[in-house]
């Protein structure tokens, strides 16, 4: 029967780690990291996403804020909003919460945030820095599944690494994350012919499809550690994770939950990217 992956407690921790090192870096410098959340009109689960990013800088002692434009903002207009806070030396750390509103090119707003700033890890040049090994921000939600791996003694290095989903917040830079690590990695997507026989050979499975229990628990390969991203929201409003949990639970050593595995971890690194944004570039 596979340990459970307390995302919480681990989330916590990170949490705990970089309010020290902001009460230190108040005291050694007189530097106080600053975040700010960019949100564009109503979306409601922006809106409780910012709120839970904003509560956590707050919690860590960071400088938090956030510029909240109508969505008729044009996108010069919001060019012009991201300039500003790329000007401004309190802020260390530009979050530009997606979705933002067809009209708006999303794409280049991202490019537009100075790579130094970019908390997420999305701008292209911070992209290209992982793929390239250099150091930078590390999208927050594989940045947060190495640090749950770690947690549990999981050293990636000589392992076979399965991920499943190839986006470019999650499945990708998560392989690049894992071949850093110095894993054997497949990247498996829509495409993908045999799922089932690339995810029997892994010994680190990492599921982030958006398919409630795609992965099937008889997949899974005995004593493998097994991450789950999904976040499926299902009629009955509870959540569910792309690994069929019970059954997987059986074959894992590991194995995070949906809720309470990944998803704390995503915030808590986005704490440590900013804290590492102010640190670097005071
Ligand atoms: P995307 O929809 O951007 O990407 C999904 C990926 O899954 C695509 O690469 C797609 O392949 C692949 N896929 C779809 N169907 C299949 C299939 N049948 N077999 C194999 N691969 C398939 O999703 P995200 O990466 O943004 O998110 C994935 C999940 O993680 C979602 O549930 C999301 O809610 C959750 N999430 C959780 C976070 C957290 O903090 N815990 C943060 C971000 C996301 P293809 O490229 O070929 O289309």
């Amino acid at each position: 029967m596979g340990q459970l992956i307390d995302g919480k407690a681990v989330a916590a921790r990170v949490r705990a780690e970089v309010k020290a090192e902001v009460e230190r870096l108040k005291a050694e410098r007189g530097l106080v990291p600053g975040l700010t959340v960019v949100r564009v009109g109503e979306d409601p689960a922006s809106k409780i996403y910012v709120n839970g990013k904003k509560k956590a800088a707050e919690e860590v002692g960071f400088n938090s804020w956030e510029e909240h434009p109508d969505a008729s903002i044009t996108e010069e207009e919001l060019l012009s909003v991201v300039e500003k806070l790329n000007e401004d030396p309190a802020v260390h750390g530009i979050l530009v919460q997606l979705p933002l509103p067809k009209h708006i090119n999303a794409e280049r707003i991202i490019s537009a945030v100075r790579p130094e700033k970019d908390a997420d890890g999305f701008h292209p040049l911070n992209a290209g820095n992982l793929s390239l090994g250099k150091p930078g921000p590390r999208p927050c939600t594989p940045y947060g599944v190495m640090r749950l791996l770690r947690e549990v003694g999981c050293n990636p290095e000589g392992k076979k690494a399965v991920v499943v989903g190839r986006s470019n917040i999650v499945g990708k830079p998560m392989a690049l994350l894992l071949l850093e690590a110095n894993a054997t990695v497949t990247l498996c997507h829509s495409k993908t012919p045999d799922l089932a026989a690339e995810v029997a050979q892994a010994d680190i499975v990492v599921a982030a499809v958006g398919v409630a229990e795609i992965i099937k628990g008889a997949w899974i390969k005995p004593g493998a550690v097994v991450i789950d991203v999904g976040m499926n929201r299902m009629p009955d409003g509870k959540l569910k994770g792309d690994v069929e949990f019970a059954a997987a639970q059986e074959r894992a050593s590991f194995i995070t939950p949906v809720p309470g595995g990944v998803g704390p971890m995503t915030i808590a690194m986005l704490m440590r990217n900013t804290l590492d944004a102010a640190k670097g570039r005071d």
